[in-house]
């Protein structure tokens, strides 16, 4: 499917990660009757973001190797934080980065009877009971892991006063907060966890699937695993904080008496310069730090896509960062890398100029004009080659040229020559300049006819090669330097009474106006470039044929590493 190089070493058989053990072990004896059936379950609460990503690849991944089914899953217990839009976003991006789930989509909040039954069945064995504590009360009496909690003073009420009070509660009779229903396992237990959570809340909140239907709700611990149950999934990867809440959900499931997945945590994904959590996404984009979720500077899977990622870049990241089983922190120059690679082998090139200076050939006819040819994708012939315009005028960026250049400088200077791409050797003859500001205006150089390709001095060598553009064919773009969101490697690791939001990097974005070659103006909305020596880039959804409008996936090399230890 992918052509990447470290993609093609993974068709040798790489060793297999902890997760992909366990299910052979499972397969081998006989468990499930072999059968491999995983989940995505995100809850409805905002956009999917890298994380998200590994997760979507890690289930949909596994299945795929083991022939088995994936469900799509909604985990939509919250119905306050919960909404359509982001319904619709999810499936999006699961399709985009190339899953499907087939026939297999899902919602917990589908399960809303079936999960008010549990809970009965657990009020009938005398495990649950209807606690009239306030939120604060409960809280109090939880005691700390060292010490244990005390007993609520309701968790003695019989059967019949429980069904009575809990079925009162699903009809509405009592005002949110008044009442929550509890299970009643250990207040000793050293897992916190089992000091008696609550399973329902009353919430008389309008719900995005089933409307005003419940005034109560599950708590997510109360119907995570109970869906997965019903769904009969054999392998419930999840992330590690989850751990703790494995004992209560295989409590649960013990107790009703049901089906039992397997539960296996894995490390989440964290990444350098980044937030990952929703909550913190969603301030960005409420407060404005941010132009929306899709913001291509945003770690979500849409802001991605909308910067310029594939999803073969994505998946490839997902692969190489592999499972772990302890937390760690992924150095995002990896996901940079891994879109460099990918589009090195499938973005045609262009030449665009971002910060202009004049060149004039003096000894190029003044009203001539030729047209050169340049290949589109030197790692790619298929994608044939284009003609370039090439006058007497032309641009080159403004960092190529030095008048008192450094020995290593291999660019243009005074008598120094230099190949134009796809054209001609030139040479700097002398430069003009503004008479008050002393800035460049004009680099006046001579050109020699014999260096072009299929002239007899076409291979002669020279130490450097510019990318150019013709001053009368250019076509102006908007360019849109993004970087970095921010300019802390951990944004979480807060200083003092600072937030997160005070580590942005105020240069995340520069729009600037540059030109380029007049190929520029077949490019569709999402396609993919190489800006000669100078990066990635990627048609932005806003781009019209008036105004081309160009993001900035990643600069052709990593900058970061050497900036990073200066700050
Ligand atoms: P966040 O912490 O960002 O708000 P979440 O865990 O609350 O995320 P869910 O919608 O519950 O978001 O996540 C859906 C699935 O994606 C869960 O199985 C969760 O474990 C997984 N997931 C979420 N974040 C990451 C991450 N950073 N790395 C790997 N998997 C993740
Ligand atoms: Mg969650």
């Amino acid at each position: 499917m992918e052509e990447l190089k470290i993609q093609d070493e993974e068709k040798e058989p790489r060793s297999l990660n902890f997760i992909e053990e366990i299910i052979e072990d499972d397969i081998r004896n006989g468990v499930n009757e072999g059968r491999v059936h995983t989940r995505f379950p995100p809850e409805p609460n905002g956009y999917l973001h890298i994380g998200h990503a590994k997760s979507i690849c890690l289930n949909f991944g596994l299945a795929k190797k083991y022939q088995g089914k994936t469900n799509l899953r909604f985990d939509d217990t919250n119905p306050v934080k919960e909404d359509t839009e982001y319904v619709d976003s999810i499936m999006e991006d699961v399709k985009w980065l190339g899953f499907d789930w087939e026939d297999r989509l899902f919602y917990a909040s589908d399960y809303f009877e079936q999960i008010f039954e549990y809970a009965m069945i657990l009020i009938r064995k005398e495990k649950a009971y209807v606690c009239d504590m306030t939120a604060e009360e409960m809280s109090e009496t939880r005691g700390t892991p060292t010490r244990p909690g005390k007993e609520s003073p309701f968790r003695t009420r019989s059967v019949e006063e429980n069904l009575d009070l809990f079925t009162r509660m699903r009809h509405g009779e009592f005002p949110d907060g008044t009442r929550v229903l509890r299970a009643r396992i250990d207040m000793a237990s050293p897992n916190m966890q089992m000091r008696d959570p609550v399973l329902y809340r009353i919430l008389h909140a309008h719900h995005h699937r089933t409307g005003d239907q419940w005034c109560i709700y599950p708590m997510y611990d109360f119907a995570h695993g109970q869906s997965d149950s019903i769904e009969r999934i054999t392998h419930s990867i999840c992330t590690l904080e989850f751990e703790v809440h494995r004992p209560l959900y295989d409590w649960f499931i013990r107790e009703i008496g049901i089906y039992v997945p397997r539960q296996i945590e894995f490390a989440r994904l964290n990444m350098t310069y980044t937030v990952m959590s929703k909550r913190k996404l969603l301030e960005l984009v409420q407060e404005g730090y941010v132009n929306g979720w899709d913001d291509p500077r945003m770690p979500t899977i849409c802001g991605l896509r909308r910067r310029g990622f594939t999803p073969e870049s994505i998946r490839n990241f997902t692969e190489i960062i592999g499972v772990a089983k302890r937390d760690n922190v992924i150095d995002v120059s990896l996901l940079e890398f891994c879109i460099r690679e990918n589009l090195n082998k499938h973005a045609n090139r262009l030449m665009a100029v971002l910060n202009p200076v004049k060149i004039i050939i003096d000894n190029y006819p003044d009203d001539q004009e030729e047209e050169l040819e340049s290949v589109n994708n030197p790692e790619d012939e298929s994608q044939g080659k284009r003609k370039i315009p090439f006058s007497k005028t032309l641009f080159i960026e403004r960092e190529d040229f030095m008048e008192e250049p450094p020995n290593k400088f291999f660019r243009l200077a005074p008598g120094r020559e230099v190949r134009l791409k796809a054209a001609y050797i030139i040479k700097c003859e002398n430069v003009v300049k503004d008479p008050i500001t002393g800035i460049i205006n004009e680099i006046h150089c001579t050109y020699d006819p014999m260096t072009k390709s299929g002239m007899p001095d076409s291979s002669r060598k020279v130490k450097g090669t510019l990318h150019w553009v013709s001053e009368k064919q250019a076509v102006k773009i908007e360019v849109r330097l993004y970087d970095r969101l921010f300019i802390k490697e951990n944004p979480d690791d807060i200083e003092g009474d600072k937030t997160f939001k005070d580590y942005l990097n105020p240069d995340s974005l520069k729009v600037i106006t540059a030109f380029a070659e007049p190929e520029v103006i077949n490019a569709k909305i999402y396609e993919k470039y190489q800006f000669e020596r100078i990066g990635y880039f990627s048609v932005d959804k806003d781009s019209t044929p008036q105004n081309l409008v160009f993001n900035r996936v990643v600069p052709l090399k990593d900058s970061w590493t050497k900036a990073e230890k200066v700050k």
